[in-house]
């Protein structure tokens, strides 16, 4: 500045050179046009004193017209009385100031030959404007420096190229330069939880910003956690792509600490430490969105967990559930999510496209592990898991999908038996289902009239006169045809619906049993479950009451099963429908347990030689063997031995001469409607029944 005005008060300026070739008409007009313009003109002599001025000129410098001539530039500046004078840029002008808010540009540009041209501007509105800016950012500075929040401007990869002190006193540090300087060499993780920068990095580029971002970070210097509120966004260059990131940073520390019981409870399993249903519930719908490069979702159930529980405690059992989670954590790494979403229920949820590649692996790692002997203050426990695995997005278009088909392969791996995997295919999912529709067709079709009973000969071995009748059960499903029992007692057994079924088929056998011959009898299926309720008696007694039946008519078949099951529960029914008359026979024997000592405890009147050894009786000798022995034991104890699924004459002759008393099988006659079985005992009066058999009195009764 002083080289400046040093230089405008040096008499280095020299006069005008001769001979510019403008007549005296030219110069007028010249002069003229300088009076019209907005500028300051004025010439200076070789001599460094005013010669030529326009009126602007003296305007702008609040000159008297009087005083003008023969001013040096110095004396110019010095009368302006500029209280400031700048530099601008070129170096040959400054700024005066000849009264308050008004500035006033003078610019020189010397004259070949000497002298000088001087321009005179008034800049007072843009002096205003940058006075205005300059004001601005330094309001804007003192906010920056004194916020409570943390502001900052971050390369794309996230270097910070400026913080503010609250930032950098977030992070333990007394200036913007060290805290850049320490993040720049060791960056180090801001983040608590795994994943949780990844997941800021998706929101910032799907969004282009992020809001109200909330985790646990690590205090950079100290190592110290604090939560904080994020909000970030992107700069854009000129060309619109993000050429920054910005952001600001409050610390929720005490927010949070307020909210902190509730808050964990959200997102963390208070006891084991890994993520909650809740922040599962919320990855698994983020990492489901169908922009999304896939994901693994194992469904983990723990087994025998209840047992743990039970007999050791559930201090024991809170010990087992921390030991699953850093086992689960350990295997499925970092980028993986671990979640306790029920008791004894775990989730990992594996993201990447390439996640499903190792899924059997990890899954066989996983039931590996958690099968590995747990030592809790001195007990060893040995649990177990079964796993269930789906795949995004191939087993599922979004995230409750995915979740039905994991716990589909799950439950697959709990009826098989627990303690392995299943990998998800849609093979299971049509079973699963048509079982599903099956069972709640199941359950209207009592009402609906749509079961039926058919009825197969048990013959006299010797005189193939009938003896009784076996009921077995069909069913006319109306889309899906006529069905056997073995397409649907396993599913009227898990719905529950077995009792209901078997008590009908109680009931309905009784109403025919009474139109047939009175020397012939009438054998019901009896399930496990049926036999466990009492409504068995119930539905008996009723039945008698209803049809007279005389009781003795009536045999219940039972299997192995039931007296397997729960021995005392089925000896008291066994009591009190013995009591009532009526008969039992043994199913299915040979094929489970086979303990003969049942024959002798509970008061069988038959045996029901499986027709498995009927089957190979002209060619195993064992299977003869074993029919042999049955036999024998059956005239021992006077209980009356039949043979199931005799097929052939041959077998017929042969277990005739074993001394088989009852033969039932296709070769004596096939399960047949009752009608049919009627017709062929001449019962009276068909016409009084419905084709399938109910009698029309009690189908009036029924329909009311
Ligand atoms: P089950 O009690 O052992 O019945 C005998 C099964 O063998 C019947 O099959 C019958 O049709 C079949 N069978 C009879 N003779 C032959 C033969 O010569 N060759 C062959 N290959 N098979 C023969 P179905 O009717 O399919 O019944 C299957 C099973 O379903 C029954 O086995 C029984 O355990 C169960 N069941 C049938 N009806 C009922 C019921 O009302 N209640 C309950 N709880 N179970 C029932
Ligand atoms: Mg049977
Ligand atoms: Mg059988």
């Amino acid at each position: 500045m002083n080289k400046l005005r040093s230089q405008f008060q040096a008499d280095a300026i020299s006069a005008p050179g001769a001979g510019d070739g403008l007549d005296i008409a030219g110069h007028l007009r010249l002069a003229h046009a300088l009076e019209s313009v907005d500028l300051g003109i004025m010439m200076i002599g070789a001599a460094g004193r005013v010669e030529f001025h326009n009126r602007r000129a003296l305007q702008l410098l609040q000159i008297p017209a009087s005083e003008a001539a023969g001013l040096t530039v110095g004396g110019i500046v010095a009368r302006t009385g500029g209280t400031e004078v700048f530099a601008r840029d070129g170096g040959q002008s400054v700024t005066v100031s000849p009264a308050p808010g008004c500035h006033i540009d003078i610019e020189a540009h010397p004259l070949p030959g000497g002298g000088a041209i001087i321009m005179v501007g008034d800049v007072s509105a843009a002096r205003l404007h940058e006075k205005a800016v300059l004001q601005a950012e330094s309001e804007y500075r003192t906010l920056f420096d004194n916020t409570i929040y943390g502001i900052y401007r971050d390369t794309l990869d996230g270097r910070p190229i400026r913080v503010n002190p609250a930032l950098a006193a977030m992070n333990g540090y007394a200036s913007e330069a060290d805290h850049i300087e320490a993040v720049r060499h060791s960056p180090g993780n801001w983040y608590v939880e795994q994943g949780r920068g990844e997941e800021f990095q998706r929101l910032l580029k799907r969004d282009g910003r992020v809001k109200d971002f909330v985790s646990e970070i690590v205090r950079h210097r100290t190592g110290e956690h604090l939560w904080i509120t994020e909000n970030a966004w992107y700069v854009h260059g000129a060309d619109g792509n993000p050429v920054f990131i910005e952001g600001t940073i409050q610390d929720a520390t005490e927010r949070i600490a307020n909210l902190s019981v509730i808050e964990r409870q959200v997102n963390r399993d208070s006891l084991t430490g890994a993520a909650s249903r809740f922040h599962f519930l919320n990855r698994l719908a983020e990492e489901t969105r169908p922009e999304r490069p896939g994901c693994v979702l194992y469904a983990v159930d723990v087994d025998a967990f209840k047992d743990v529980n039970d007999i050791l405690g559930h201090g024991a059992g809170d010990a087992v559930l921390k030991t699953m989670v850093q086992r689960l954590q350990a295997l499925a790494g970092p980028k993986s999510l671990v979640a306790r979403i029920g008791g004894d229920e775990f989730a990992i949820l594996a993201a990447g496209s390439h996640a499903h590649m190792e899924a059997d692996i990890l899954a066989r790692r996983i039931v590996e592990a958690m099968r590995e002997t747990i030592t809790v203050s001195g007990h060893n426990i040995n649990v177990g898991a079964s796993v269930g695995v789906a795949v995004f997005p191939l087993h599922a278009n979004d995230a409750s999908e995915l979740l039905g088909n994991a716990d589909i392969a799950l439950y697959r791996v709990k009826s098989a038996g627990r303690n392995g995997f299943r990998i998800f295919d849609y093979e299971l999912k049509s079973r699963l289902q048509s079982r599903k529709e099956l069972e709640s067709d199941l359950r209207r079709a009592v009402e609906a009239g749509e079961l039926d009973l058919f009825y197969q000969p048990i013959v006299d071995a010797n005189s193939a006169s009938v003896r009784a009748y076996e009921a077995l059960m069909r069913w006319h499903h109306p889309r899906r045809g006529f069905l056997p029992p073995g397409q649907f007692i396993g599913v009227a057994e898990d719905a529950g619906l077995m009792t209901e079924l078997g008590n009908w088929a109680i009931a309905r056998a009784c109403r025919q049993a009474v139109l047939l011959p009175g020397e012939i009898a009438v054998a019901v299926n009896v399930s496990p479950n049926q036999f466990r309720s009492a409504d068995i008696i119930r539905a008996v007694r009723a039945s008698f009451a209803e049809t007279g039946l005389a009781p003795a008519r009536l045999i219940l078949e039972v299997t192995e099963t039931v007296l397997l099951s729960s021995e005392s529960i089925a000896t008291a029914a066994f009591a009190q429908l013995h009591a009532l008359g009526v008969k039992f026979a043994l199913d299915d024997f040979g094929t489970g347990f086979s303990s003969l000592s049942y024959l002798q405890r509970f008061p069988f009147s038959k045996v029901k030689i499986d027709q498995s050894f009927v089957a190979g009786i002209a060619t195993n000798p064992a299977n003869l063997a074993i029919i042999r022995a049955v036999i024998g034991l059956g005239r021992d104890l006077a209980i009356d031995v039949v043979a199931e699924g005799v097929e052939t004459a041959e077998q017929a002759e042969i277990l005739r001469r074993e001394g088989c008393g009852l033969i039932q099988g296709y070769f004596y006659g096939r399960p047949r409607p009752f009608a049919e079985i009627a017709a062929d005992h001449a019962v009276a009066n068909l016409t009084s029944f419905r084709q399938n058999g109910v009698p029309i009195k009690q189908t009036v009764q029924n329909s009311r």
